[in-house]
């Protein structure tokens, strides 16, 4: 598929919403575009989802086609990985925070299944959602690192008007749950508004997002940070631009979601 434009990728895990059809529309409207479709083993733990994840083939086709992508790529796991692949990429110190840390070995099966999907695609350009904010800072940086040369673009989270963060495991919530989950993004934009409101202390903010987090009827919160946009260190003080990402636990599914401060449509509001 030689181009002057280059390809551009958009690398999921299939069972497509909105979300993933918005990085499509994106990829579409800047050039050739690749779609890969791949339930990627080596980022699942043990115990973790990997055989239950929703998987929809055809109509993920039908969709991808609708949107006039080029080419799906779905390929077979011994495809992707054969037998004797024997390559880890690891983008240390980022991979081991937050999600990284809940989720040991998560952000080095992600990264090393990109590298692959890269070295097998060859994009000019690839894009990703800001609704797994951690994974597009870690992906930047194998970038930069391995000087790929793809332009990295992370595109805004699409939401239910509830402002649930779209997700393919959504469909894993019960009907109580569903009720529940958008107190989540609800927690991440009031305490947005109290730093906007002029509370700039992290750890004062955070308490607040722990206590609004520990109200969600049948939520666990798992952690909630607030962290540089781009290195994702902790801080201390909050500054407009700057990150809160938290996950969390309804029953067995896992929701993360994050707020950067000053962006929310809702932020400015009541
Ligand atoms: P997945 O299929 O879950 O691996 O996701 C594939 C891509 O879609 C990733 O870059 C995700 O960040 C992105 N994505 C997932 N959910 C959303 C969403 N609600 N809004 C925007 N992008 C999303």
């Amino acid at each position: 598929m030689a181009s002057p434009q280059g390809i551009g990728l958009v690398p999921t895990m299939g069972f497509f919403h909105a979300g993933h059809q918005s990085l499509i529309q994106r990829a579409v409207e800047d050039g050739p575009s690749v779609v890969s479709i791949f339930v990627n083993p080596l980022q699942f733990g043990e115990g973790e989802d990997f055989e239950r994840y929703p998987r929809d083939a055809d109509r993920d086709l039908r969709i991808a086609e609708e949107a006039g992508v080029d080419l799906v790529y779905m390929p077979p796991v011994a495809d992707v990985f054969p037998a004797d692949f024997a390559t880890s990429v690891v983008v240390a110190d980022l991979s081991a925070l937050y999600c990284g840390h809940f989720r040991p070995g998560h952000f080095e099966g992600v990264t090393t299944v990109l590298a692959r999907l890269f070295g097998l695609t060859r994009p000019q350009r690839a894009y990703f959602g800001q609704k797994d904010y951690q994974q597009s800072a870690i992906v930047r940086r194998l970038v930069t690192d391995l000087a790929l040369g793809i332009d990295i673009q992370v595109l805004p989270t699409i939401r239910e008007e509830s402002g649930l963060a779209l997700s393919s495991r959504n469909v894993y919530l019960t009907e109580a749950q569903r009720q529940a989950a958008p107190l989540f993004h609800q927690a991440l934009i009031e305490t947005e508004r109290d730093m906007l409101a002029g509370e700039r202390d992290g750890a004062k903010l955070l308490a607040k997002l722990e206590r609004r987090l520990k109200k969600i009827p049948g939520f666990k919160p798992q952690y909630w940070a607030l962290a540089d946009p781009q290195n994702l260190q902790p801080k201390a003080t909050a500054t407009a631009g700057d990150v809160l990402l938290a996950a969390g636990h309804f029953g067995a599914t896992r929701l993360i979601d994050n707020c950067v401060l000053g962006e929310s449509k809702t932020a400015g509001q009541m």
